[in-house]
């Protein structure tokens, strides 16, 4: 028996006619590019994201046609988040870290039929244009900022300016593409996430579910995690929802810019990966003060260090240390704690938050051993941790490889993490499978610079490790067993390298090896060498 209850589908745009009717009070405000900062309300950015769309009816996009985006957190790339899903197309968010050949092949790709660029970007879309004939560009910007440019681009203000600021959104299956994110595979091209509307408005329910109390009612939020990482973590889509404010960074992450913005815009809750707490807290120790209002931060990407979490807690900021991937949307677990935890002493409570808390409703996990075999929750048994649920990945956008390898036969999506479960629901990330390395909040594919290493004449093998960085977290250290008596400098290796990565991508150092060590099933083993190194001084911390 069906129940008798109304079905609407779960679209974006009703995200934004809410936020406009029920929340007028909170506001995006905007560092922009262009120097100044910017104010708006969410009547307004609805007002302007209806500008949006209708300019890009004209402009001929269609439902289903992907539209890109290379830009910082702000405003207009806001609107286009809203805009372009609300119509039926598809926001593909492309990270200005990939190195040019991954832009050039995610672009094409996704299909993308037209660019929406902060300033900051055109030298580089300049350079890349000839191997994107068919792209059209949109400059986030106004007239009196139009850059001199060959690019044929149009500009943001001027497509918006009087045009209609009211429309009914189209209606369409729930189910229909509405965000587009590639990920870094372990080796090869780029991976496709393509969220739908129904994930991304479960992942904003969800989220609001476990995160909104911490945050408290009308919070303003920093999201410095870009909006070109898995959406900026929902957090477009979670602030309307729950009548945030969002103050966006713009290009400015280094700790200082942060630290000013979070005092002058009443920061309560902020967003990012440890590297940017890192900035943060050393700013913070250099003026002797925290930025008043700042109460609660929202830290994953990558294993926030105890020390750090510490230091912020020490001050009365509550770190919620979360975990996920783009293939879930992102949330998968976040450490929230209960009251009775919150009781606990001091380093009882410090050593939970080094774990990644306990998982969202909606995600399911289970963490398998090498032979699939799930092993028990019980905090010791580890295993490779798999996930399931409406907001994890089906598949890849048009790769059906890659899905192959990411699902197993129950279908459930392996997360390349090694991980164990206590029985309380507490998820600890242990190691990882998957041969990459994470730097600032990026990747690197170790087997991607090792096959580029081993084109150099000296390179007979080689191995790529992460080694521990203060800053970055993790950086990589290039192994090599040389061809005979050469001695390959780092330099010398990285001129290889160089015309195929983005320079941070490039290793630290180089250290050699008489013979490589090898697993039982014949592979380099890299257990061994990050035990082997793990002393190892990277030259910028000699
Ligand atoms: P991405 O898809 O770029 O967001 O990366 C997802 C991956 O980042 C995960 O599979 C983990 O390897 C890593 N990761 C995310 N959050 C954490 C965390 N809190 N601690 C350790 N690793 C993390």
């Amino acid at each position: 028996m069906d129940g008798l209850m109304m079905h609407r589908p779960l679209l974006q745009s009703g995200l934004l006619d809410y936020a406009a009717e029920a929340w007028p009070g909170a506001e995006i405000v905007s560092r922009r590019v262009e120097g100044d900062l910017h104010r708006q309300g969410w009547a307004e950015t609805r007002a302007r994201a209806v500008q949006l769309s209708l300019a890009l009816e004209d402009l001929g996009i269609a439902p289903g046609d992907r539209v890109a985006t290379l830009a910082w957190n702000g405003h207009r790339h806001l609107e286009i988040y809203h805009a372009v899903p609300a119509m039926g197309a598809v926001c593909h968010t492309i990270n200005p870290r990939l190195s040019a050949e991954q832009m050039i092949f995610v672009a094409h790709h996704a299909g993308d039929r037209l660019l929406f660029t902060d300033l900051t970007f055109v030298p580089l879309l300049e350079k890349l244009h000839d191997r994107l004939p068919d792209m059209r560009y949109v400059i986030l910007t106004d007239r009196a900022h139009m850059p001199d440019t060959g690019l044929q681009a149009l500009c943001y203000e001027d497509l918006l300016e009087g045009r209609a600021t009211d429309r009914a959104w189209p209606e369409f299956p729930e189910t229909t593409a509405s965000g587009l994110c590639y990920t870094s595979g372990t080796t090869g091209d780029p991976k496709g996430v393509l969220y739908s509307h129904r994930s991304n408005m479960l992942h904003a329910l969800a989220t609001a579910a476990v995160l909104g109390p911490d945050l408290g009612p009308q919070p303003r939020i920093l999201p410095v995690v870009p909006l070109f990482h898995v959406n900026a973590w929902g957090l477009p889509f979670t602030a309307p929802l729950v009548g945030a404010s969002l103050v966006m960074p713009g290009p400015a992450l280094d700790g200082a810019s942060l630290w000013d913005l979070c005092q002058a815009e009443a920061v309560q809750s902020a967003w990012g990966v440890p590297t940017i707490w890192q900035g943060l807290m050393a700013e913070i120790q250099s003026r002797g003060a925290k930025p008043d209002a700042l109460r609660h931060i929202v830290v994953g990407g990558s294993a926030m260090p105890r020390s750090l979490t510490e230091a912020f807690e020490k001050m009365g900021v509550d770190v919620n240390h979360a975990w996920g991937m783009t293939e879930t949307s992102p949330l998968g677990s976040q450490g929230s704690l209960t009251p009775q935890e919150r009781d606990r002493p001091f380093a009882e409570r410090m050593a939970l938050k080094q774990g990644q808390g306990r998982r969202v409703f909606g995600v399911e996990m289970k963490i398998v051993d090498d032979a699939g075999r799930r092993q028990p929750h019980d905090g010791q048994a580890m295993g490779e941790l798999f996930v399931r649920g409406n907001t994890v990945a089906a598949g890849y956008h048009d790769n059906p490889d890659a899905t192959a390898r990411a699902v197993d036969a129950e279908g459930w999506f392996g997360t390349g993490d090694i991980a164990s479960i206590r029985p309380d629901g507490f998820l600890t990330l242990r190691d990882r499978a998957k041969d990459l390395i994470k730097s600032g909040g990026e990747w690197i594919s170790s087997i991607d610079v090792e096959n580029l290493a081993l084109t150099h004449p000296d390179v007979a093998q080689c191995a790529v490790i992460a080694l521990p960085h203060p800053k970055w977290d993790e950086r990589p250290l290039l192994v090599v067993k040389p061809r005979g008596d050469a001695r390959p400098g780092l330099e010398d290796v990285c001129a290889v390298l160089r015309p195929h990565l983005a320079s941070w991508q490039l290793p630290d150092d180089i250290v050699f090896v008489d013979e490589m060590p090898m697993t039982a099933t014949g592979k380099i083993s890299k257990l061994t060498l990050r035990q082997r190194f793990a002393d190892h001084v990277l030259p910028d911390l000699r």
